[in-house]
């Protein structure tokens, strides 16, 4: 009786196997909807296997990702990419695992390299963006896939990467920027050439290859993240040209996001902010106050996400300006913000938005207080004073810890002049408020990427909020915060008339 079975199975198998490597052969494929065909006679017999050919991978060990020819790292990137593709998901996960884990073990080392080279921000904030790069770029957990099942069969649409990136980073968050995007674009199956500041190009180059250090001792790659160590606005647009690079990253001001736009690839752009709070008279002001103080403050006011002007409605204002000092705030007058306008911040010689003075971006607030002749104490972290809706510091993207304050008369006129300031970005806006109505209002009004209540700016972006994180906010081109999804394409599967099992 088991002899039967064991020949009657072997003989099912056999059938089985005959059928899948015969495929169709001269059968007449299904007719669309009606029922699956019977099972395939085995006439056509097997056919002979073919082994695939993968193409030979030429890397260049030793290299670490350090170039200063984008030809030369787009080629290396682009085998690294080819290695990375054999490669199974569960390896990709451990190489992000690989960089998250030197952000976090290094971070001390890192963040002050970061801080020493850029000379911008606040030290003891870098090691902590680099841990929150470690902790809030989403992986291969962020990949996902869609299915489509019916009469027709079965359709699957997969998240498939670009190959190789060209990336842009910014001089505000240098290797935590680079860190992000390569654990999302690994993740998503890609590898990356980026141009980083050249203010920055150093804490980059050395974050490449400890990265590339560690994937290619465990998985034998290369090159996975390369770097142009001596980064140009030419080099820049060498990748931007580079006919092997089909999509583009950028996470900076408006003349790279121009750029990178008129590059004719598709780009992902994070763009410049401004974001504005509105304090309406419902607000908890010290909740308020120590929110306002957190963001704004936060590496000097660096992150594009922070608190850069705030509209407070007349009914609670001098709660409000008390609330702030309360904090540690230190308030300067109104003739003072004027001046520190005027060392600060410039305007374009042909009119539009004001921008920062490059000498004062992230500077300690105690450098800039004594621009007017002021010492204030160590641990104090923020300026703040009145100002006008029109004022350079209102208008400017300052990202210096000087922080204006509108009085307005009441919630519309807050959040009209709120909407004027963001100037149209769609990156970050603010409320503290307990009614769901001004929420509401606000939200619909100022249609940004990022909207937080009652918390910190750094909330929106997973710290000290739920959801991930990440330092490229793709406000310009409406990605939002990048995970790996952002750097693929759709690839679409078709099983016609079959596999639906139900
Ligand atoms: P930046 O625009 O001066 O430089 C950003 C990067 O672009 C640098 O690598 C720079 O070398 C390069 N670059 C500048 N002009 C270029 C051009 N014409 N062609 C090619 N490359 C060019 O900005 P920054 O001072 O380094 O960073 C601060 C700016 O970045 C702020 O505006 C801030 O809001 C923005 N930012 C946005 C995000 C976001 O996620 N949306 C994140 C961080 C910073």
């Amino acid at each position: 009786m088991t002899q039967v079975n064991e020949q009657l199975v072997r003989q099912m198998v056999e059938k089985v196997l005959g059928h899948l490597q015969a495929g169709w052969s001269d059968r007449p494929p299904p007719v669309a909807g009606e029922n699956a065909p019977p099972p395939i006679s085995g006439s056509a017999g097997p056919r002979p296997h073919v082994q695939f050919q993968y193409s030979p991978v030429k890397m260049q060990p030793g290299r670490l990702g350090q170039f200063t020819d984008v030809g030369q790292a787009v080629a290396a990137a682009a085998s690294a990419q080819r290695a990375l593709m054999r490669r199974s998901l569960a390896q990709r996960d451990e190489i992000c695992g690989l960089i998250r884990q030197i952000i976090t073990d290094r971070c001390d080392e890192l963040g002050r390299m970061e801080y020493e080279e850029t000379k911008i921000g606040h030290l003891p904030h870098k090691a902590e963006k680099l841990l929150m790069a470690a902790k809030l770029a989403r992986g291969v957990e962020g990949l996902a896939t869609e299915c489509f099942s019916g009469d027709h069969g079965i359709t699957l649409e997969e998240h498939a990467p670009w190959g190789v990136i060209g990336v842009v980073t910014p001089v505000t968050h240098s290797l935590p920027t680079l860190a992000t995007n390569a654990v999302n674009m690994i993740a998503a199956g890609n590898a990356l050439v980026c141009n980083p500041h050249p203010h920055g190009k150093r804490v980059a180059a050395l974050g490449a290859k400890l990265f590339n250090q560690a994937i290619h001792d465990r998985f034998g790659i290369d090159n996975l993240i390369c770097t142009i160590t001596e980064p140009t606005i030419e080099s820049a647009n060498a990748i931007f040209k580079h006919p092997d690079i089909r999509l583009l990253c950028v996470t900076g001001g408006p003349g790279v996001v121009a750029a990178a736009l008129a590059s004719g690839k598709r780009a992902i752009c994070a763009g410049p902010g401004n974001p504005p709070v509105v304090v309406d008279e419902s607000a908890d002001l010290a909740n308020a106050a120590r929110c306002i103080l957190e963001g704004a403050s936060y590496d000097n006011n660096l992150f594009c996400t922070a608190e850069k002007e705030v509209f407070v409605v007349a009914e609670v204002w001098d709660a409000m300006m008390d609330a702030m000092a309360a904090v540690g705030a230190w308030r300067v007058a109104a003739a003072q913000m004027d001046e520190l306008a005027k060392l600060c911040l410039e305007s374009p010689s042909g009119g539009g938005i004001p921008h920062a003075n490059r000498k004062y971006v992230g500077a300690e607030p105690q450098t800039i207080a004594r621009l007017l002749g002021l010492n204030i104490p160590p641990a104090c972290r923020l300026l703040y004073g009145e100002t006008s809706a029109s004022h350079p510091f209102v208008q400017a993207e300052q990202m210096m810890p000087v922080l204006p304050f509108v009085r307005c008369s009441g919630f519309e006129e807050a959040v009209e002049l709120a909407g004027a300031a963001e100037h149209g970005y769609r990156h970050t806006s603010v409320i503290h408020s307990r009614l769901v109505d001004h929420m509401t209002h606000m939200g619909k009004e100022m249609d940004t990427t990022l909207y937080i209540k009652n918390g910190p700016s750094v909330a929106g972006n997973g710290a000290g909020g739920e959801g991930y994180g990440n330092y490229t906010i793709a406000c310009t081109t409406g990605e939002g915060i990048a995970t790996p999804l952002t750097f693929t394409r759709l690839r679409r599967c078709t099983m016609v008339d079959n596999l639906r099992i139900i």
